[in-house]
């Protein structure tokens, strides 16, 4: 079922400059200096069209940063002043929308912890009735597109004109190369439901460190986003939060300068990158299978020092035809092949082996417990 949503162009919002539609700036803000000298840098650029920064940072655990409050809207009006460019913060109670109205913060994106509750998304739409500005919503962080429609949908309702969504990635408890999976197939599924809603992909969040940055933006630009959401900072590794994952000013326009723009019709089934979400699915098990192995080597060695204390030769065949055995009749269950079975076991086996005679022989912690 399509969606009709009375949003306005993307092309009408301010500070537009061309696609990619882009915000950037610091995960929080921090001091006025840092706010401000980053601003300023990114003004420099000509291609940021909105200036980000966080006044109230959602954080996993207490007593991380959870940003500066109020004292920070004041210097997001200051950058307003001095670069002209339009600033956005993330709001996730009425207080916060209330707060940062006052202010005159342009644009309000509402955070991927928040958009999973629909109590909170609806005290925001309630706050936000009558209001024109520009607003956001994150995906929520679980990967459910009927939650993140509802979210659009009820901000929708409140009367705001200039909506937009941002493709963040998705939480999983796989631990991933990326810090959250894009699901690509989701935000594609959005367009095809909201056809006229502009989306901004956020590299920085779905990738969680600088060097993924760049392949994410590209993609999100040949699936035909909007928009990108960059994490910019003037000093990266010195970020109170997301400290990995942000640019510096020069770094961000250098990635902006490789970007390769090609024009896509929204409606191109191509769009849907089938391969590169599969490929995306092997990475994940290869690093599940590497994890694993290292696990498994830890135990080998741990047997390896047992052996050696206790005096047992390494290696003890009947154990050995036992693995071997248990392996290719459940592999066979499984539908893999005894060759595949057989190869691999012995490969691992190998290593195992070999990290035992090497704590057989040198192990020079054991070495004097031996000779007591
Ligand atoms: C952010 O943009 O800094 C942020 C907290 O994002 P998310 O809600 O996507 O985690
Ligand atoms: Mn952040």
């Amino acid at each position: 079922m399509v969606v009709k949503l009375e949003t306005s162009l993307i092309k009408e919002w301010n500070g537009y400059m061309g696609r990619p539609f882009l915000i950037s700036g610091p995960c929080g803000a921090e001091t006025e200096e840092q706010v401000m000298d980053t601003a300023k840098q990114l003004a420099k650029m000509n291609k940021v069209s909105i200036f980000r920064a966080g006044i109230w940072k959602p954080r996993t655990r207490p007593n991380s940063f959870e940003g500066v409050g109020i004292e920070g809207l004041k210097w997001l009006r200051n950058v307003k002043k001095e670069t002209g460019l339009p600033v956005a913060t993330e709001v996730a109670n009425e207080k916060h929308v209330y707060e940062a109205l006052k202010y005159g913060v342009d644009m309000l994106w509402i955070g991927a912890r928040t958009s999973v509750n629909p109590f909170t998304v609806q005290e925001i739409a309630d706050a936000l009735k009558g209001v024109d500005v520009m607003v956001l919503i994150k995906n929520p962080i679980n990967p459910d597109i009927e939650l993140w429609i509802g979210a659009i949908e009820r901000v929708a309702k409140a009367g705001i004109k200039r909506l937009g969504a941002i493709h963040r990635g998705f939480s999983s408890y796989e631990k991933t190369t990326y810090r959250n999976q894009p699901n690509w197939q989701i935000p594609i599924e959005l367009r095809r439901r909201i056809p006229d809603l502009p989306i901004i992909c956020d590299p920085s969040h779905i990738s969680g460190v600088r060097e993924y940055i760049y392949e994410i933006s590209q993609k999100a630009m040949d699936l035909n986003f909007d928009g990108l959401m960059i994490e910019s900072h003037n000093n990266p590794d010195k970020a109170l939060s997301d400290a990995a994952q942000q640019l510096t000013p020069n770094d961000l326009k250098e990635l902006m300068s490789r970007l390769i723009l090609r024009n896509a019709s929204p409606s191109d089934p191509k769009l849907l990158d089938v391969l590169g979400e599969l490929r995306q699915q092997i990475d994940i098990f290869d690093d599940h299978l590497i994890d694993l192995m290292e696990k498994r080597m830890k135990v080998a060695e741990t047997i390896g020092k047992y052996k050696k204390e206790n005096n047992i030769t390494i290696l003890q065949s009947t154990r050995w035809d036992e693995i071997i055995r248990k392996a290719t009749i459940k592999g066979q269950s499984k539908g893999l092949s005894p060759e595949l079975i057989d190869n691999l076991f012995k490969a691992i086996h190998q290593e195992s082996i070999n990290r035992q005679m090497k704590i057989m022989n040198n192990g020079i912690e054991d070495h004097d417990h031996l000779n007591h």
